[in-house]
């Protein structure tokens, strides 16, 4: 299933995407926030999947605006540096102060804010008087399900709700500039778009095996496969999960793959106008255009 958050008639609604139409989740009594139907678990989802089975009441997605499928999520979206080889080595050299050039044996983490996330189709900031420079990231996002903690590599698949797209949008010089912490290069707001929708964990076999793109104005920039992470998605919930409780609606990103523009040569970076067309397999496009912020 493909669960979206969506806006209409200036209220928020939990819809499901089937054969290109839209069906409101309310009219089959789910929860109507999307927080609630991933906490009410497989049974709610079960409710929905029997409804759409033999679906009625539908309307054009095109007549409304979609969301961020989970618009504030209730805690950091936790994030993955360093998760794709090749983009390991295209930072040797660049990765300023606490930067090492060896790969680590452990993931390194950061989080963004809540409040980053907007949803597809929602304007990226770029702030001229803070920094110029504005990159892009394509990311395999993890949506939790089931709460846990000390969850084994074995059983982490089974926590998992479902996947989306997310675009890490980070501040390069701001991102290195705080003591090798990232955190507030990261977080701006408008610097997560995540979406178009989630995609249940039943519709993707393999998370390993997803083909994921970035194109910014058309052109490619971005082109890998998730079996290509470093610390696959078992590996990283068994380390974010030890000690620490995950829960239901907590978004993992797990890192990008080479072909960020700092990297490049020369250096590009993002431009007001600009529109980054993020597309995963099996999920969908994901798609944000830059615009100045004038404050
Ligand atoms: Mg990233």
């Amino acid at each position: 299933m493909k669960l979206v958050t969506y806006s209409s008639g200036g209220a928020e609604w939990v819809g499901a995407v089937h054969d290109g139409a839209l069906y409101d989740l309310a009219e089959v009594g789910a929860p109507g926030m999307m927080i609630e139907l991933i906490e009410a678990g497989e049974e709610a989802l079960a409710g929905v999947r029997e409804a759409l089975a033999s679906p009625s009441g539908g309307r054009p997605l095109t007549e409304v605006q979609l969301l961020a499928p989970i618009p504030v999520p209730r805690r950091n979206v936790m994030c993955v540096g360093w998760n794709y080889a090749e983009h390991f080595e295209e930072g040797q050299g660049r990765r300023g102060p606490g930067g090492s050039d060896d790969m680590p044996e452990y993931p390194a983490f950061f989080t963004k804010l809540p409040t980053c996330v907007v949803g597809p189709g929602a304007d990226v900031q770029l702030d001229p008087r803070i920094s110029e420079k504005l990159d892009w990231e394509v990311e395999l996002a993890v949506v939790i399900g089931v709460a846990g903690r000390d969850v084994s590599q074995e059983r982490a698949l089974d926590h998992v709700f479902g996947y989306s797209i997310a675009n890490d949008v980070s501040v390069r010089d701001v991102q290195r500039r705080h003591g090798g912490q990232w955190f507030r290069g990261k977080s701006m707001d408008t610097h997560c778009p995540l979406g178009p929708w989630i995609v249940t964990r039943d519709e993707i076999a393999d998370p390993q095996k997803l083909r994921l793109t970035c194109k910014v104005n058309g052109e490619t920039k971005q082109a890998a496969s998730t079996a290509d992470m470093v610390f696959q998605i078992p590996r990283l919930i068994e380390e974010l999960s030890r000690g620490t409780t995950l829960l239901p609606g907590d978004v993992i990103l797990t890192g990008t793959p080479s072909g960020v523009g700092f990297a490049r040569t020369p250096p590009e970076y993002l431009h007001p106008g600009d529109v980054m067309e993020l597309e995963i397999e099996a999920i969908g496009v994901l798609s944000n255009p830059v615009v100045e912020y004038r404050g």
